[in-house]
């Protein structure tokens, strides 16, 4: 049994707000939201970061979902973010593959959004 936190989200044997889903990805609220609206999106297989070999399909399938969870939240016209923390110098704490949605408030001209979350 894997010990990923987002593979049991995935598998429903820890809790979520799930958002949406599909066959290929799960969307769900960050459990420490960084912003009015913070949403992850990851695919349903386990993929350790982007630099995974990840198909296509469900590269796209991931960010397809981002697209659709920020016109669900209502900020797809007034702007979000969608945040990809990889390895070490990036802050990725869960090694599942997974996009940050963040929106609902303006942020600053440049600066990741997740920089004073640590
Ligand atoms: P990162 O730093 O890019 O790896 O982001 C991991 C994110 O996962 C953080 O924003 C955490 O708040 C979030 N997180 C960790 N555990 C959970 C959980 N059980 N449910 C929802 N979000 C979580």
């Amino acid at each position: 049994m894997s010990d990923c936190i987002f593979c049991k989200i995935v598998e429903g044997e820890i809790p979520s707000t799930i958002v949406y889903e599909d066959d290929a990805v799960v969307a769900f609220e960050d459990l420490n939201p960084q912003m009015p609206v913070h949403t992850l999106v990851v695919p349903k297989k386990h993929y350790d970061n982007i630099g995974d070999g990840i198909p296509d399909t469900e590269l796209g399938a991931v960010f397809n979902a981002a697209n659709k969870v920020a016109a669900m939240k209502g900020i797809a016209e007034s702007g979000y973010r969608v945040i990809v923390n990889t390895n070490d110098d990036a802050q990725q704490s869960v090694h599942h593959l997974h996009v940050h949605v963040l929106g609902g408030a303006p942020m600053n001209s440049g600066s990741p959004a997740l920089d004073e979350a640590d």
